[in-house]
């Protein structure tokens, strides 16, 4: 316990931004070249430890030790599909669990991957309660912090050795719940000396909060949305996404029109299939009215079973016949070919199953 109080009283470096970092170095009498050193070893080489940063000198080094926090997170499982996705499970100082996932892009059988995504918790658990969702299932437990994000990312890039060139975050929570987290979190990943992954390639995806949406589309981060809809009407998203009742449906989309014109940026609409429940075509020819309204893309997602829910999947045909109606309203329609199904990587399920055993 004494070394877990220890630890909360340090500063936690990968929350902050360069400049803070830099203010902080200078009370230190730290001149401030200091704090581009320091944040290259943190985020360029990924350092584990202040004894690592050979370039500082060893009294430096020590006042960093006792003054910052360099780790958030630790690896206690990780588990590889055999698709090459990855799912790493890490523990946080209070003992929390939380689910990060590497997934390549492999443009060919043969070639390798030239595309790393990552995709991020935000929250211990999630308090919206989706139906079909493993997140949700005990509540939410609290926010990340802005350390807590980061460094699933840059953990995730010195576990593996890969560049990361894309995020998504998708994992557990609603990070527009943990609004100014997530944002310090991204524009700390987006900096220069950073991680230095582009803000268009991270998409921040919602379970819908509309005052958020608007909020996020007037900041100057150029971020990608992506909208969990699951729904194309009131009354089937209504079932199974319990949110819907604060926000329904005209609302959101009037945010989702708002966003789109605001940033000039197409956005995307996330829609598991959950057979019998929201795959008819009924459902397929009103998301296509919806997504061509709004010029947006959609995500087609199979539903991935969570041990204990009573929803599957719907057959393959019945999945591209969904696809197909929507293409005849002429949406790009991508039908994801589930990665990670053999390693549960639905979000919420590695922790539901640790946290279980
Ligand atoms: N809270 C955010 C982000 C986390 S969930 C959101 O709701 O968008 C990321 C995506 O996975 C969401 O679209 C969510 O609805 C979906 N999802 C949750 N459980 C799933 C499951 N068992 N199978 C497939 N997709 C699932």
């Amino acid at each position: 316990m004494l070394s877990c109080r220890a630890v909360d009283a340090k500063t936690a470096i990968k929350s902050l931004y360069r400049d803070e970092l830099a203010e902080t170095l200078a009370g230190l009498g730290e001149p401030g070249y200091r704090a581009d050193q320091i944040l290259q070893w943190v985020y360029a080489k990924q350092a584990e430890s202040f004894e690592h940063m050979t370039n500082l000198s060893v009294a430096l080094r020590k006042l960093l030790a006792d003054r910052f926090e360099l780790n958030a997170v630790r690896r206690v499982r990780t588990r590889s599909s055999t698709d090459t996705t990855e799912k790493f499970l890490f523990e946080l100082h209070d003992g929390s669990l939380i689910e990060t996932v590497l997934i390549p892009a492999t443009p060919g059988l043969t070639s390798r991957s030239d595309r790393f995504t990552v995709c991020v918790s935000t929250q211990v658990g999630c308090a919206f309660g989706c139906r079909f969702c493993a997140s949700g299932l005990q509540g939410v437990k609290r926010n990340l912090t802005a350390a807590e994000i980061v460094d699933q990312v840059v953990a995730v890039g010195r576990i593996t050795r890969q560049r990361i060139t894309n995020l998504v975050i998708m994992g557990m929570g609603e990070p527009l719940a943990n609004y100014d987290n997530v944002m310090r979190a991204l524009k700390i990943i987006n900096a220069p000396g950073g991680f230095g992954i582009g803000a268009r390639k991270m998409t921040v995806s919602t379970v819908g909060l509309v005052p958020r949406i608007k909020q996020l589309a007037d900041d100057p981060l150029q971020l990608r949305l992506a909208v969990s809809l699951h729904g194309a009407t009131d009354e089937v998203r209504g079932k199974i996404m319990p949110v819907n009742r604060k926000y329904p449906l005209k609302e959101l989309l009037a945010a989702c029109d708002y966003y789109v014109n605001t940033k000039h940026r197409m956005m995307t609409f996330e829609y598991i299939l959950i057979d019998g429940v929201n795959d008819s075509l009924e459902q397929a020819h009103k998301l296509g009215a919806i997504a061509q309204r709004l010029h947006a893309k959609v995500n087609l997602i199979p539903y991935n079973p969570v041990e204990g829910l009573p929803w599957h999947r719907p057959d393959r045909d019945r999945c591209k016949m969904f696809q197909h109606t929507l293409k005849s309203h002429g949406i790009t329609a991508t039908l994801r070919m589930e990665k990670g199904t053999d390693i549960n990587a639905a979000c919420g399920q590695l922790r539901l199953q640790t946290e279980k055993a």
